[in-house]
């Protein structure tokens, strides 16, 4: 076993100090050699509190990949859980799927984090489950497994694009098309509470057994999600899908969703803004699936949570006004607004 603080140090060849996303305060690395468990922590911030987050089982190309993701999504977890008003800081785990998935992995996850006594908290991500974050729970207490935080990302989403249609497009849901990429734990909830609301849906999963259940007329499954016609495009899947290439595919007026890190680059704002596409940054309207994972910790009812999701809506319209009134994207108005 191996486990090791490389926030300083020069590991794997990369001095994850110089690293270009790294603004950290720790971290950590460990590996099972036996299992061929493998995984990185990384604590951004813990200022507001202990460092929260998922953890993500994916492939990874290389150790360099799999660190440049943790250490971008661990930064947006202190954004995400600032803007939720949360008291906790910002983490990520990652853990690279070179071997399937098994309860030898889930156990080695929660060594590391015990080893990590408390100061990350990990909920799940993409490929890990509510069910596999509670198996962790039964070896660490150091986990969020008790509320499954998609229908709550979900129903944040969907009064940010309601408020969205509204402010921009003058529309009601009624009279809305919304084509949703991934169709898993928040994008299915996102195309119930649309259907719910009267909204023409078209969804998108490249595992066609998630839309086999799908069985309501305003519900359509369609190939190519991105170059769908509709007023507003929500990416529910994996980040970096709007680069140079497949944003001049786009026939939409919003882009409002709740995967992380949808551009590519950070470039991709402007383009959009010049396309005159109004790009919803993720961070500003996916963080209820933390207002949701807290609740009980914090003690918040369910009134209350409404009210907070509510809320991401209200704040979201905020940069869209400023946006509008100094004719920049949303996105540089909410980092005018930190700076
Ligand atoms: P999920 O794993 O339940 O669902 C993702 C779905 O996307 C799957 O059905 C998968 O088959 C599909 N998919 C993957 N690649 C695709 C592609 N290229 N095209 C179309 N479909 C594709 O994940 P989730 O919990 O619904 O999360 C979705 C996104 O939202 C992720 O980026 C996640 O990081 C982000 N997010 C989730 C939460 C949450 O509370 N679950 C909170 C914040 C952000």
């Amino acid at each position: 076993m191996i486990f090791l603080e490389i926030t300083d140090t020069v590991f794997q060849s990369i001095d994850v100090s110089s690293h270009d996303e790294f603004d950290h305060e720790k971290v950590y690395y460990y590996e099972d050699p036996q299992i061929g468990f493998k995984s990185i922590i990384a604590i951004h911030s813990s200022s507001a509190g202990p460092a929260i987050g998922g953890c993500r089982f994916r492939n990874y190309s290389s150790f360099q990949e799999g660190l440049t993701d943790v250490l971008r999504l661990s930064r947006g977890m202190t954004e995400k859980n600032n803007a939720a008003k949360i008291p906790f800081g910002g983490g990520k785990a990652i853990i690279f799927a070179d071997h399937p998935k098994s309860q030898a992995t889930l156990c080695a996850l929660a060594d590391f984090l015990n080893l990590l006594e408390g100061a990350y908290y990990s909920a799940e991500d993409i490929g890990i489950t509510l069910e596999d974050i509670q198996f962790v729970g039964q070896h660490s207490a150091f986990v969020l497994d008790n509320v499954d935080p998609g229908p709550y990302t979900a129903k944040g989403i969907f009064y940010s694009i309601e408020a969205a249609l509204k402010y921009y497009l003058h529309k009601d849901l009624q009279r809305s098309s919304i084509s949703i990429q991934g169709a898993g734990s928040v994008g299915l909830t996102l195309a119930n509470h649309l259907a719910d609301s009267g909204a023409t849906v078209y969804i998108q999963d490249i595992d066609f057994t998630k839309l086999e259940g799908i069985d309501r007329q305003n519900i359509i499954p369609v190939q190519n999600i991105l170059s769908q016609e509709c007023d507003l495009l929500a990416p529910c899947a994996i980040g970096g899908i709007l680069d140079r290439e497949s944003i001049l595919e786009l026939k939409c007026s919003i882009i409002a969703g709740g995967a992380n890190n949808q551009l590519k680059t950070m470039e991709i704002d402007d383009a959009l803004l010049a396309l005159g596409i109004h790009y919803v940054p993720d961070i500003l309207i996916n963080s209820g699936g933390v207002i949701g994972l807290t609740k009980d910790i914090l003690g918040r009812n369910s009134k209350q949570i409404e009210s907070d999701l509510q809320l991401i809506a209200e704040r979201a319209v905020n940069f869209m006004k400023i946006g509008q009134a100094n004719n920049i994207s949303i996105l540089q108005a909410m980092n005018a607004s930190v700076s």
